[in-house]
């Protein structure tokens, strides 16, 4: 039985101050949503702690009341899955954001798991380094939310997801105590449980610390903008390039009507005519770069590009990336909500991937926009809508859950980067046999006997929730509509 939420927040005050335990509506609101923004629920408290010794004694008080840990970094998560939907106590991670070392000689960085990203990589450029994984939240998100959802980004089509940067992680178990797991040296020994700690997404233990690679800022770069008015010329280029042995560090797709929202945003030069936008971005020796630069222009012309557009400069070159970087938020200018698919497919099927997410489109009357990490084949779908039309909600949800089946069917999966989280744990059985989940629950429970962590997400415990997506848990009343 829970133990009374007052005598919880009696024990956690103890431990870290008033300051550090938020419970009063007001403070409780900001942290209802993700940025998922259609899952929402709203945890009994909030804490702020400070140190990792911190953390376990929030997870300790508040398992020892029968109460759900969830854990959250900035919240920029796209799957609910920092969304405390069976209510419990959220441990946000913000205080905890320092850089704690950079070591230049190793190549290394120990950070708190509430860093933000990007400012990994502006303090490692000092020593001619950089954190390769790039998400394109990386002013907001956290190290250990990254960790905790193994991200990726643009960049890793070249480098690769979290997993191949995580060396080390210290992690709070459900029991209070500490782990260390990982370490500098490479192989080591015994199970793998780092790499089953990274993309846990909060449900097997608290990540407070984290050791990553870091890898040296390279020679040159080189950004093209090709733009097409035929979709298909531009996911055929994709295959092509690849296929021709070049290795892009990016290559991002923007198609429809995302276009011209960005350009009225952004001011990026993407031209709002065009049908489909694809950045390619090329790094290494300069002497290289020359030979794939041309390669790259001569095969996006032959697979029908009516333009091809080289950043002569680091301006140009950011302008080139503010537009790819910014793509979600100017789609506000299309529609207020927005609902952002994960699914991934393999590359040679992009073209008839694309022209299935505009038969959905049409079918089901939605604007839906691709902004997409064309390399990996990680399509993005955005579906774009306001609440406020009479049954939009049942569509889009509909609408979205045709795009995934479609990933699967055609050899893909149901998430590249985002995780699983509330929105697809209620599509995990198109990919894995019962006996499949049933070991992943058992692994689970090996890490969490207490059922606590995170519980309702990614692998849920019980059942009920492993048979509800998103669209069970979305059209509640948000703690905004209760108090106006
Ligand atoms: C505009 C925009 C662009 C995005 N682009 C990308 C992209 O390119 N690639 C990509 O991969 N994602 C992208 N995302 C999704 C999101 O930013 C990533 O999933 C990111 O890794 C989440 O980090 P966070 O700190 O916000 O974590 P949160 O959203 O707070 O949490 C995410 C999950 O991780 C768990 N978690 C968080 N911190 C910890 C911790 N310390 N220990 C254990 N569990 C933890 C939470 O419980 C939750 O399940 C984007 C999101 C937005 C809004």
């Amino acid at each position: 039985m829970p133990g009374s939420c007052s005598q919880l927040i009696a024990a956690l005050v103890e431990v870290l101050g008033e300051r550090g335990v938020l419970h009063r509506p007001e403070e409780l609101m900001l942290y209802e949503y993700d940025g998922s923004s259609l899952d929402q629920a709203l945890p009994q408290i909030v804490t702020v702690p400070a140190t990792t010794d911190e953390v376990a004694a929030v997870v300790r008080i508040t398992v020892a009341h029968g109460r759900p840990v969830v854990a959250r970094g900035a919240g920029t998560g796209l799957s609910g899955g920092s969304v405390a939907e069976s209510g419990g106590v959220v441990i946000s991670l913000a205080r905890m954001n320092t850089i704690i070392a950079i070591d230049p000689h190793n190549r290394t960085a120990v950070v708190q798991a509430g860093a933000v990203n990007l400012t990994l990589s502006e303090q490692a450029a000092d020593y001619g380094l950089h954190f390769a994984p790039d998400p394109s939240s990386q002013r907001s998100c956290t190290i250990g939310g990254n960790a905790a959802t193994n991200a990726g980004g643009p960049y890793c089509l070249k480098y690769g997801v979290m997993t191949n940067h995580v060396l080390a992680a210290t992690v709070v178990l459900s029991d209070g105590s500490i782990a260390h797991l990982g370490s500098l040296a490479p192989d080591e020994p015994g199970y793998d449980l780092l790499g089953v700690m990274v993309g846990n997404e909060g449900t097997l233990g608290i990540i407070t610390e984290v050791t990553v690679r870091l890898l040296p800022i390279s020679e040159d770069v080189q950004t093209f903008l090709a733009i097409y008015d035929d979709l298909d010329q531009a996911s055929a280029s994709v295959s092509a390039i690849i296929a021709a042995g070049i290795i892009p560090t990016a290559m991002e797709m923007l198609a429809g009507r995302g276009i011209a929202a960005v350009e009225e945003s952004v001011h990026a030069g993407y031209p709002a005519d065009a049908r489909a936008v694809l950045l390619i971005e090329i790094d290494g020796l300069r002497e290289e770069l020359k030979t794939w630069a041309r390669l790259i222009v001569e095969i996006c012309r032959r697979m029908g590009a009516r333009e091809v557009q080289v950043a002569n400069d680091p301006a140009q070159r950011a302008r080139l990336w503010a537009g790819r970087k910014g793509a979600l938020a100017a789609c506000a200018r299309i529609a207020p909500r927005y609902h952002i698919q994960d699914g991934v497919v393999p590359r040679s099927r992009l073209p008839e991937a694309l022209r299935f997410t505009e038969t959905v489109a049409d079918r089901y009357d939605l604007t839906i926009v691709n902004i997409f990490h064309a390399g990996d084949g990680n399509l993005h779908p955005l579906l774009l809508f306001d609440l406020r039309t009479p049954g939009i909600l049942e569509r889009a949800v509909a609408a979205s859950e045709e795009i995934l089946r479609m990933c699967v069917d055609v050899g893909g999966t149901i998430s590249g980067e985002h995780g699983i989280g509330i929105e697809k744990r209620a599509y995990l059985h198109w990919m894995f046999t019962a006996d499949d989940l049933a070991a992943f629950r058992q692994l689970r429970t090996v890490f969490d006997p207490t059922g606590l962590l995170n519980p309702t997400k990614l692998i849920p415990l019980h059942e009920s929730y492993a048979k509800t997506s998103f669209a069970q848990s979305v059209g509640q009343t948000t703690m905004l509509d209760r108090l106006m």
